[in-house]
């Protein structure tokens, strides 16, 4: 298929300001914005009509598909994270790469009727049982590349490297699946990645945990040779940050810093448990923190201190990790209300900073630096939102943003344009029966 030039009537569009502007025309050429203009009160001739409220495309900046498939098994459980990663293992040990495509399918096709249109994949399922290398390495990271393209998403792969079971720890069971043999081997196969016009390649320590100092620094070597995102697990855990002060003296985020790693292309992931010093750190550096708040919940791990890290000058972004539930805008006013529970204070982060976590803070975190905006040269990836179903009728115009952040939900998503192209439309994913493709996924 070439070159697509075609424009978008929006009936109201998020254009960055406290309120949508009104019949806004978005002008598209090769999957980019060329134009945006407010002010249409009709859709000029071969326009496409989005009524409803269009916003940027949602970026969700930290997945790992496959734990899709432990939705429902796992929640009503006692345990902490560490009981949970078990049964993650379990289940990590038993997919092949068939699993993995269907699965990953069935999940990027669930954030896509969610609004989300880029996907940064936390991919650390490497290998085959025991750890044996497939006959192709990147069979697995294939399957997830497949998987976007399927869907019709943006995809940032993140390889991850993995060599620990813990700190000076060998591998165990299906943490063997994840492991290259060195961080030289993990650096051959990542570089065999190759990213598209839908797919950037980019990089993860998985943890302190998982990847020594001196492996960490290679790490971020191969990324800062291609400028590509790098990402960590940082201070998770309580556990994480004992185990890495009692090695190394220092912080996870302190040992990340001396390996090379911070820089505006790095995001730590979660940084739940951070000192002061460590934000100082992050924020120094220009670095990104991606939240994932429904899942943090989930695993009992803690509030991350989304206001600490804005006020340090770090950027946020939000995941859905776990895909314990897929609701983007769940995440975004989690960042927010959790911190009211655990301040007594309102407000911390208003409507329009947690908007852009989800959406211009995700694309950046993922190596799509100008996305997640409308505006020109931006990629044309928007998300319409109803405004006539039950949760955002009636609401004033000039309180929308307001009410789709705190009271909106995936099911008032209608339509999903990627590059210019409709994904989602009407509610439904244009090409899949995504309930059957879970459905599918999840009986295997
Ligand atoms: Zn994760």
């Amino acid at each position: 298929v070439g070159p697509l030039s075609k424009s978008f009537w929006c009936e109201l569009a998020w254009l960055g300001g406290p309120a949508p502007a009104a019949g806004v025309v978005i002008e598209v050429d090769d999957g980019r914005i060329t134009a945006v203009t407010a002010g249409h009160e009709v859709p000029p001739a071969g326009a496409e009509r989005l009524d409803g409220l269009v916003v940027p495309g949602f970026a969700n900046a930290h997945s790992h598909a496959f734990q899709r498939a432990l939705r429902g098994l796992t929640h009503g459980g006692s345990g902490s994270f560490w009981t949970w990663r078990e049964q993650m293992y379990a289940l990590a040990g038993r997919l092949d790469p068939d699993d993995v495509l269907v699965l990953t399918r069935a999940t990027f096709a669930e954030m896509a009727l969610a609004g989300v249109t880029l996907v940064g994949e936390f991919h650390y399922l490497h290998h085959g049982p025991g750890g044996v290398p497939y006959v192709e390495p990147n069979v697995l990271g294939a399957a997830v590349i497949a998987a976007a393209a399927d869907v019709g998403v943006r995809l940032t792969l993140i390889d991850v490297c993995y060599l620990h079971g813990g700190i000076g720890a060998p591998p165990e069971g299906a943490q063997r699946r994840f492991c290259d043999r060195d961080v030289d081997a993990w650096a051959a196969r990542a570089s065999a990645l190759a990213g598209s016009a839908m797919v950037r390649i980019g990089a993860a320590i998985h943890s302190v945990r998982a990847v020594d100092p001196a492996a960490a620094a290679a790490v971020a070597a191969w990324a800062s040779e291609r400028a590509a995102p790098l990402h960590a697990h940082v201070s998770e855990q309580p556990a994480e940050n004992e185990a890495c002060l009692a090695a190394y003296g220092a912080t996870p985020s302190a040992v990340l810093a001396q390996a090379g790693a911070m820089s505006p292309r790095f995001t730590a992931v979660h940084a739940t448990h951070v000192t002061d010093a460590d934000v100082a750190l992050l924020g120094a550096a220009g670095a990104c923190c991606c939240l994932c708040p429904t899942t943090e919940r989930d695993l009992a791990d803690g509030i991350g201190p989304a206001r600490r890290l804005r006020d340090g000058g770090v950027r946020i972004a939000l995941g859905s990790d776990s895909n314990a539930v897929i609701e983007p805008l769940e995440e975004a006013r989690a960042v927010e209300l959790d911190e009211r529970l655990a301040t007594g204070v309102r407000g911390r982060h208003g409507a329009r900073d947690l908007l852009a976590a989800a959406t211009r803070g995700g694309y950046e975190s993922l190596g799509w630096a100008g996305g997640g905006v409308i505006a020109p040269g931006a990629p044309a990836d928007l998300v319409v939102a109803r405004l006539d179903g039950v949760r955002l009728v009636g609401v004033p115009p000039a309180e929308r943003i307001g009410a789709l952040v705190f009271a909106g939900a995936a099911a008032d998503v209608t339509d999903v344009v990627v590059g210019g192209r409709f994904v989602v439309r009407e509610g439904a994913h244009v090409s899949l029966d995504v309930a059957a493709e879970l459905e599918r996924a999840l009986a295997r």
